[in-house]
């Protein structure tokens, strides 16, 4: 589930085996990214390709681009710190392949099997004791809890199963309910005092001494199983595991009508989503910008889209939910099908691999939630006078259909 407007999504982690604590560079946003990196991208993509995906997809609006990414005829002039007047100008080559290697193979569409290629299956959040902390958790009566990082991490191995059966190598970023981070929320307590007096100065005043020990709890928190997880699971990601994809498994959730009342809601939908529609606060943040560059230049998008689209066609056969549609700017639409959006997550943006972030179901509606209290079971069952798969397998296999689509050469 996503995580702005009581959205719950999210997720993400992995066990870093060689050191017991990772550095928290993460914290440091003085850290220059790489722009060194760029250069073997110099005289490739043309004029036309780099603005359609700069519009397109990356970043709709020239009010958020403006002193950040600049067009030019010849090249693009890109920031490379918020600081000082310093540019990174790329050259426009004529050639419209902006990718080598696995990436260009997967593009191409001559990859017609899932034959050879390794999946990240990444089960969103931790769940276990921590959905509570995490605010993906919630119960009704004496019923047992719904927990989104619980039902994730099911829907993954059973993924899982289905992808290896016809010759993937898959590979789960977490295998149980546990952070893949070493850290806890106490280990950013140094941090978060800076952070909390920082916010003090700035008003003049100290936080009343309640509020400000649950600011300090709330803070150390998402440092912990936000951003230092999904810190953790790039890491794995991005140096152990090298996949041709990455597919974040969410399960989405509405704003409770009362939050005081859990009274669950009849709104029922999915939605895909790929990375992009970086917003101008977004895009003044110096690794953000570096990473959007970087994805563009990388060409993730086509199969991002790719798989986005297929994904979002099998949801919508199997689980004849409709497509939900953004309304505010921090989404974009993008490609022809429905359901499948762009947005800038933290799991999307650094994890370095095409991405797909998936968000079906509302957890918290009538027909989701008596689902899930009925658990995984073999085959079909009457639901609600329909005959059903359980919720985990047809969730599964919504996505295995999807990734299946999408190298089958049997595209639509
Ligand atoms: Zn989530």
């Amino acid at each position: 589930m996503i995580i702005l407007m009581g959205r719950w999504i999210f997720g993400w982690i992995i066990l870093v085996f060689t050191c017991p604590l990772l550095a928290k560079d993460f914290l440091d946003t003085s850290i220059a990214p790489e722009w060194s990196s760029l250069d073997s991208f110099q005289n490739r993509i043309n004029r036309t390709d780099f603005e359609h995906l700069l519009t397109r997809v990356y970043c709709p609006r020239a009010t958020w681009r403006k002193g950040w990414v600049e067009l030019k005829e010849k090249e693009v002039w890109i920031r490379k710190s918020k600081a000082l007047d310093d540019w990174y100008i790329l050259s426009f080559g004529d050639g419209n392949q902006t990718s080598t290697g696995k990436d260009s193979v997967l593009q191409s569409g001559f990859k017609l099997s899932l034959q050879g290629l390794t999946i990240a299956l990444d089960p969103g959040h931790i769940g276990g004791d921590y959905s509570k902390m995490e605010g993906r958790h919630f119960s009704i009566g004496e019923s047992p809890p719904v927990k989104e990082g619980d039902l994730a991490l099911t829907v993954a191995k059973i993924l899982k199963k289905k992808l290896i059966d016809v010759g993937a190598k898959v590979i789960l970023v977490r295998e149980e309910n546990r952070s893949v981070s070493s850290f806890q929320p106490q280990d950013f307590l140094e941090e978060v005092e800076e952070w909390i007096v920082a916010k003090e100065e700035r008003r003049g005043e100290r936080f009343p001494a309640e509020e400000r020990v649950e600011m300090i709890k709330n803070r150390s928190e998402v440092l912990f199983y936000r951003v230092s997880e999904i810190h953790a699971r790039a890491d794995f990601i991005n140096t152990q595991v090298l996949p041709d994809f990455a597919v974040c498994i969410h399960l989405n959730a509405a704003p409770w009508s009362d939050p005081d009342s859990f009274e669950l809601l009849d709104r029922n939908d999915y939605h895909v989503l790929v990375n992009g529609c970086y917003m101008g606060g977004e895009l003044a943040d110096d690794q953000q910008r570096f990473e959007m560059i970087y994805r563009l230049l990388k060409g993730w998008h086509k199969t991002e889209l790719l798989l986005a689209e297929n994904v979002s066609r099998s949801f919508s056969r199997l689980t004849k939910l409709p497509a939900f549609s953004y309304k505010g700017p921090n989404a974009l639409k993008v490609g022809e099908v429905k359901g499948v959006w762009a947005r800038n997550l933290l799991a999307n943006r650094i994890y370095r691999c095409p991405v797909v972030f998936l968000e079906p179901y509302i957890a918290n509606s009538k027909a989701v939630y008596e689902r899930i209290q009925l658990g995984n079971y073999e085959g079909e069952m009457q639901v609600r006078g329909e005959p059903k798969l359980s919720l985990v397998e047809e969730y599964a296999e919504s996505v295995f259909q999807g990734i299946r689509d999408s190298f089958s050469g049997s595209r639509k």
